[in-house]
């Protein structure tokens, strides 16, 4: 029977049964639907997210699976979230009704050291990292807490126990391997993909003093909520220079806003750039 799953411009699509079937027999990890045991075996921190329901859930087992599902998502329209460690606040690593690819079977950290370079899978958690570099002596500026996860940490500036000597996480990443919109799989450092690895963080260091003069000095929401001209307005003035260069890299990598980041740089805006 088909199953109703929701898509990224708010609609309803219909899937086969039999492409779903296809589709887990192509992956190593697993295909999930609600009935199945376990479809969901840790629910995400944020309490107000916890009765979203995804329609789907691919539990990933290496980058071949996260191509796979992107490109499944992406030949149905899908609604997609990424789950990494599951601590958004937001509950952005949640959706109702979409596909949530899920980085929880790819904990693997490996810790070479001679170069004291750490390589971290994008679901491990921060216990993870600190099991592997403690075995050397070594440590990588996380959290405080070690159920946090390694990805959505670091792409949120970062700030942890060692923060006054060894700064945010953010300053400390090397390169990141990144699987596109499109599924294809790039590899963005100081060297290769360098616009790509200049917007990975949500919030790097820099962020912090440009976001200052719009400061109540109380709260401060990245996200502007605003689905009109203003919303353009507001973030070309925050960004300043830096917007433009944001659009076309929007889009390069993810022109019709697939994963659904950078909220204030909506396909509109990058049309207008
Ligand atoms: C109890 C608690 C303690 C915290 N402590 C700290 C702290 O000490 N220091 C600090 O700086 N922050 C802290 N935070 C904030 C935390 O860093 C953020 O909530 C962060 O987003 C959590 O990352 P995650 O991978 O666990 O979350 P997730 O919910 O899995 O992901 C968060 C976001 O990152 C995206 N994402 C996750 N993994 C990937 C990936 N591999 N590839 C692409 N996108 C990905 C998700 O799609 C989502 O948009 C804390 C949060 C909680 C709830």
């Amino acid at each position: 029977m088909p199953i109703a799953i929701a898509t990224v411009d708010g609609g309803r699509t219909s899937v086969d049964e039999s492409a779903l079937d296809q589709f887990a027999a192509s992956i190593r990890g697993e295909l999930l639907k609600p009935g199945d045991s376990r479809y969901s075996e840790k629910p995400v921190y944020n309490a107000m997210a916890a009765d979203r329901r995804p329609a789907l859930i691919v539990r990933c087992t290496g980058t071949a699976d996260v191509v796979d599902a992107v490109k499944f998502a992406r030949q149905h329209n899908l609604l997609v979230a990424v789950r990494g460690g599951g601590h958004s606040v937001a509950g952005h690593s949640t959706c109702d009704n979409g596909i949530v690819i899920d980085l929880t079977r790819m904990r693997g950290v490996e810790v070479d050291p001679e170069s004291r370079i750490a390589r971290v899978q994008g679901g491990a958690l921060w216990g993870d990292v600190d099991r592997e570099t403690q075995a050397f002596g070594l440590v990588v500026p996380g959290g405080v807490v070690s159920e946090t996860g390694v990805a959505g940490l670091t792409l949120g500036g970062g700030e942890g126990w060692v923060r006054r000597k060894y700064g945010l996480t953010i300053d400390s990443l090397l390169s990141a391997r990144v699987v596109c919109a499109d599924g294809s799989v790039r590899t963005a450092s100081a060297k290769s993909e360098v616009d790509l690895f200049w917007a990975l963080p949500r919030a790097p260091r820099r962020s912090f003093n440009q976001i200052a003069p719009y400061s109540t000095g109380t709260t401060y929401t990245n996200f502007t909520g605003q689905a009109d001209e203003s919303a353009v307005t507001l973030a070309s003035t925050a960004y300043g220079a830096n917007m433009a260069r944001l659009s076309v890299i929007k889009a390069k990598y993810d022109p019709d806003n697939f994963f659904r980041l950078n909220a204030n740089i909506s396909p509109a805006a990058t049309a207008r750039a």
